[in-house]
């Protein structure tokens, strides 16, 4: 149920609906638009429909919200998109930011030149995996803790805030403690526990959307989290497996304006995951831009033919520059801008 405040509300107004939602077992969850408040009430329907806030002081009208997705769904802000800011670097709206770097963090150098060459070239943030979801156990699974420690040391030596997956609740206090972004990587897409606690660590989020999960499975995912009070929350596309097989994964563009339609959260693919070759990166990204990203997620290595692993997939740091100038004339055609390297 959303319950929309009159333009004249008091402040008053609003903590007392709050009050009397959340005196029903319910979640109240405020967003603040630019002339009015509204407040996503969650939880039993009837208790809050039963509560009649439409008659409460200050409130203009209530809704219901139809889909299953509550605080992800775009009926509960209006159409308004969620802008996320990382470290001043600003994901949805108008903008467009890249995330760029190496499949895993391998080692210091490779992430250092990776770093460099992405920070220069204009991308937003760091990417680079220190936990890896690998289909056989017996490739590099990363570095782990190690990992950790030179994305920290990446952070501060670039500034650049960092992108980095946590696979085990077991591992989210370590990673929280270095990431400004956590990826939730695909195999991961349905593990409820795992975006509860994401939820709860309140870091913001990168989903990425499942092998072959439903767009609507995607957002009952970042629900969960939203659920939890954590707001910021974006999207990934990055490919779904199909009967096709002359690339890794069939990338979705479809699921960008769909998903743009359905939810206010930032959309952003990864080209490099989907195409599983570095041939397909730069027009798949043109072709994400043109259909409305958010951003991108990109793989950048300084030596992909020796990359620990995905070395087919990721771009070569020294033609990044080149490749992002393309991209990025596209997302302005789209009606966005770079968003502001800090
Ligand atoms: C990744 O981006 O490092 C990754 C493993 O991607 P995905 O979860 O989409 O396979
Ligand atoms: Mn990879």
């Amino acid at each position: 149920m959303m319950i929309v405040m009159r333009e004249d509300a008091a402040p008053e107004d609003v903590s007392a609906v709050i009050e009397r939602v959340e005196s029903m077992g319910a979640r109240a969850h405020v967003i603040e638009g630019e002339s009015q408040t509204v407040i996503g009430a969650v939880g039993d329907v009837e208790l809050v429909r039963d509560l009649g806030l439409e008659m409460a002081p200050g409130v203009d009208h209530t809704t219901p919200i139809s889909r299953p997705y509550k605080l992800a769904s775009s009926q509960l802000t209006h159409g308004q998109r969620t802008v996320i800011d990382i470290a001043g670097r600003k994901i949805g709206g108008d903008h467009f930011a890249t995330i760029a770097g190496p499949c895993t963090v391998e080692s210091r150098d490779v992430l250092m030149d990776s770093a460099h060459a992405v920070k220069q070239a204009g991308a937003q943030l760091l990417r680079g995996g220190a936990y890896k979801p690998r289909t056989s156990p017996y490739s590099f699974q990363g570095l782990g803790q190690e990992g950790l420690k030179l994305l920290a040391e990446a952070k501060r030596e670039t500034g650049m805030p960092i992108v980095t997956e946590v696979m085990d609740v077991r591992d989210l206090e370590a990673v929280c403690e270095v990431a400004d972004v956590i990826q939730l990587g695909a195999r991961n897409m349905q593990n409820y526990t795992l975006l509860t606690e994401i939820g709860r660590s309140g870091t913001p989020v990168l989903i990425k959307r499942g092998l072959s999960a439903t767009i609507e499975e995607l957002l009952m995912a970042a629900e969960y989290v939203l659920k939890e009070g954590n707001g910021d929350v974006m999207l990934c596309e990055r490919g779904i497996r199909t009967f096709e097989t002359a690339y890794r994964f069939t990338l979705d563009l479809m699921a960008v304006p769909v998903l743009k339609e359905l939810t206010h959260l930032p959309i952003l693919v990864d080209p490099s995951h989907a195409a599983g070759r570095r041939d397909l990166v730069a027009s798949m990204s043109m072709a994400a831009a043109a259909a409305g990203a958010d951003g991108l997620i990109v793989e950048v290595h300084p030596d992909p033919d020796q990359a620990i692993c995905d070395g087919p997939q990721q771009l070569r740091a020294d033609g990044f520059a080149e490749y992002l100038r393309q991209v990025e004339r596209v997302a302005e055609v789209a009606g966005k801008l770079p968003a502001a390297v800090v």
